[in-house]
């Protein structure tokens, strides 16, 4: 029998209606770009991404997607919103960036991509879908043996839900209202046993932490609110 899809449409709506916004440094996304340097700065530390194969899940409008390709790698990235892949897809061409940009889900994907890539990353996207595990599978079955799956999400503990809903959402303005549904929160240790039954074994996990005087992040082992994660796959590398 074949799976339900596991997409949220309301969330796609969301992203669709949000699209124009996607490079706006003072608008709506204006966190992803805050966080998106020590993004790319966490894994490069963790895996060399020059001339390698890495596919971006849920790429959006390309903020990661971008700044992988600048350090020469060979970067495509998926989506489900069409209206940001548009806006990704334009600004490549502007700016002469390689990358290949293709509307679909990430577990049709995997069933035709199996194995095919050195580095899968799936930022800030687990807390937008219906079942994480099931994306977790997809991206764990894409990566090569000994490959490098990056996940980040927002923990779930009461720190996050004042942190990333009341404060983001409603005190500071951060993120637009409804952004965040708290139920979809994944703890550390609940993402590692996600991806353990999927094959991948935890090497590293970093907390990002907002200073709303500065309006900056800065990077710190552990896991607190915003984390980000490092899993490598099992099995022998070619
Ligand atoms: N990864 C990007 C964007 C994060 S925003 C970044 O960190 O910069 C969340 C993204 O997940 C949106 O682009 C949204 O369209 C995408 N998304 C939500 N549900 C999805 C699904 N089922 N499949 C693919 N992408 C999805």
């Amino acid at each position: 029998m074949e799976k339900a899809i596991n997409i949220d449409l309301t969330e796609i709506e969301k992203f669709n209606k949000l699209a124009k916004t996607w490079w706006d440094l003072k608008g709506p996304m204006a966190m992803l770009h805050l966080l998106n340097p020590l993004r790319i700065n966490f894994v490069v530390s963790h895996v060399e991404v020059f001339g390698k194969k890495i596919l971006d899940v849920g790429c959006g409008g390309g903020i990661l997607t971008e700044s992988l390709c600048k350090a020469g790698a060979f970067v495509t990235g998926i989506d489900m919103t069409s209206r940001s892949l548009d806006v990704a897809k334009e600004r490549a061409n502007r700016e002469q960036l390689n990358i290949n940009y293709f509307l679909e889900d990430v577990e049709l994907f995997a069933k035709k991509y199996k194995a095919a890539f050195d580095i899968v990353t799936c930022l800030e996207v687990l807390e937008h879908v219906p079942d994480s595990q099931r994306v977790i599978m997809a991206c764990a079955e894409l990566l090569k043996p000994g490959g490098h799956l990056f996940l980040s999400t927002i923990n779930r503990n009461i720190k996050s839900y004042i942190f990333a809903i009341v404060g983001a959402e409603y005190v500071l303005n951060l993120l637009p209202r409804g952004t965040h549904n708290y139920k979809k929160f994944i703890g550390p240790s609940e993402l590692e046993k996600k991806a353990q039954l999927c094959g991948l074994n935890l090497e590293s996990i970093s907390r990002f932490i907002y200073n709303p005087f500065k309006r900056t992040f800065k990077l710190k082992k552990g896991a607190g609110v915003n984390y980000i994660t490092c899993f490598k796959s099992g099995g022998e590398e070619k």
